[in-house]
């Protein structure tokens, strides 16, 4: 008896830009036992496979083979066999220059199945990217996606030039950025007019995006000074003119900046999408891991006799969560908390309460600990009993001033907040290289553990020409204290203040 054998996905991943995957890909991604993917293919899809997926890289950067096609046509084929389901990750789409032809023919030899999940290409999105239609009305009625990388010399080329030379096309050619000079000389050797557009288009539908533009006549001198290297598009056509007008994604306000984003991981996605949307290039280092408490029992025993107290006073979405979760392990749920009020510190924490179906009491104007204290002060809590669920060594205005103003309050820690160095090697270095153009700061101690992640260095001077943005005026503070020069502060203190607040400060 033979075991059931798998299918293969020809999963085209498309350009770069994550959200250009498509849903089928996707799915198809999340199910697979397997995924096996190359050097286009961007690393974000690899998020999607299930945890207890066998992930491959097969490499392919230039002549750099990791494995060679004979190889990975092997692998996909035993892994078939074995019954597993394979993601096959092809950047752009399979079946352009991309060999899924040949990978699924030889499926079809070995009596493996196959499906053909076709993706975007980048011989449409990186032009389309830099403002580039490849076709439009005016301009063109066909376009050809050629390969760049024959040898256009060899006696035996099947290429067209003369045909590609008269013809109105737009003509797209891929890998090849190496060959551009020969292709050049081709096509102004077979009549192409000299005065006629051409663009790179390198990275296309990525915050590291480069289009270096000119004609026939300048665009080898132009390349050649921008010192544009592959893996680029190239485009030939009046087309190409309609860039000027029609840019769109590297005119972005923050388009090719990099941004270091220190808030703690799981925690960051919001910041990174909102800046990745303007064009920004986020690199995460987080400086800070969330656990939960190394010693439960105090909050547990605070849940425990939750009918104590008036009030729940909570100053982060992770205060809110870790509390939740202690409630629910305990077997209770929000019937429990029916007799509190509630007072959130921040917008996002009070939308983190409102997830759990409690609408907040009080929410202060500013979002400090400050403006929680003048909330309180015209609500009246004298002789309250309050809960404060938070994170260990958090400051001590808050339950300091609700004290003063004839409060009990309770601290238990919710969770704690460590530092996180993993990123510190990749920071230094970048650091050096002068790679980073700014810094976010959400919280004082997203600034402190990232100072200290550069204790053995000189850190205010390495970060002396790198902007530096804080959410807000207690974390400049911190940051100042360090020795840093803060940059930009957020109107609002929230993660779209901060953002705000880069987008008309970055680049000073
Ligand atoms: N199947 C892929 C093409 C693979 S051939 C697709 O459909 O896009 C590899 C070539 O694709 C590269 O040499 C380059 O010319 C082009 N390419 C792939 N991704 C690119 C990107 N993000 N920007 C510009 N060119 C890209």
């Amino acid at each position: 008896m033979t075991a059931k054998t798998g299918t293969v996905y020809l999963i085209g991943a498309g350009p770069g830009d994550p959200g250009l995957l498509t849903i089928k890909a996707k799915e198809s991604i999340e199910q697979a036992d397997v995924v096996v993917y190359d050097y286009l293919a961007s690393p974000y899809l690899l998020a999607y496979a299930r945890d207890d997926a066998q992930v491959i890289y097969v490499g392919k950067k230039g002549g750099d083979h990791t494995l060679t096609q004979e190889k990975i046509n092997q692998l996909l084929v035993d892994k078939a066999r074995q019954g597993l389901s394979v993601a096959r990750l092809k950047g752009g789409d399979p079946f352009v220059f991309g060999r899924g032809g040949e990978e699924a023919q030889e499926l079809l030899d070995h009596g493996v199945s196959y499906e053909v999940v076709p993706g975007v290409t980048s011989a449409i999105s990186a032009p389309a990217y830099a403002g580039i239609p490849v076709t439009h009305r005016d301009h063109t009625s066909f376009v050809s996606f050629i390969t760049g990388h024959e040898d256009p010399t060899k006696p035996s080329s099947s290429m067209q030039w003369d045909i590609f030379a008269k013809s109105n096309a737009t003509l797209v050619f891929l890998m090849g950025v190496k060959n551009l000079e020969n292709i050049v000389g081709k096509l102004v050797g077979h009549g192409k007019p000299v005065h006629t557009p051409v663009a790179l288009v390198r990275w296309g539908t990525t915050s590291r995006q480069q289009t270096v533009t000119g004609t026939l006549e300048t665009i080898v001198e132009n390349v050649r000074e921008a010192g544009l290297k592959s893996p680029a598009v190239i485009v030939v056509g009046h087309v190409v003119g309609l860039r000027e007008e029609l840019a769109w994604f590297d005119t972005k306000p923050l388009f090719g900046k990099k941004i270091v984003i220190t808030r703690a991981r799981a925690q960051a996605s919001d910041l990174v999408t909102r800046l990745n949307r303007l064009g920004a290039h986020c690199i995460e280092i987080p400086t800070i891991r969330i656990t939960p408490p190394e010693d439960l029992r105090p909050m547990q025993e605070a849940i425990q006799k939750i009918t104590d107290y008036q009030w729940l006073v909570l100053t982060s979405v992770n205060g809110v969560k870790y509390f939740f979760d202690t409630l629910f392990a305990m077997g209770k749920d929000v019937r429990a908390l029916g007799h509190l009020k509630f007072a959130c510190i921040g917008p996002v924490t009070k939308e983190k309460l409102a997830g759990f179906g409690i609408i907040s009491d009080i929410l202060p104007e500013t979002y400090r600990a400050e403006s929680v204290v003048d909330a309180f002060k015209n609500t009246g809590i004298k002789g309250q009993r309050v809960l404060l669920p938070r994170a260990r060594l958090a400051r001590t205005i808050l339950p300091e001033e609700l004290a003063r103003m004839g409060a009990e309050v309770d601290e238990v820690t919710a969770y704690e907040t460590v530092l996180d160095d993993a990123g510190k090697q990749t920071l230094i270095a970048m650091l050096k290289d002068r790679e980073i153009d700014g810094v976010t700061f959400t919280s004082s101690s997203t600034v402190s553990n990232f100072m200290s992640l550069l204790d053995k260095e000189d850190g205010p001077r390495l970060l002396k020409d790198v902007t530096i943005a804080s959410i807000g005026p207690i974390t400049s503070d911190t940051a100042r204290s360090l020795g840093l020069e803060v940059d930009i502060e957020a109107k609002a203190y929230t993660i779209q203040g901060l953002v705000d607040a880069l987008v008309t400060g970055v680049g000073k």
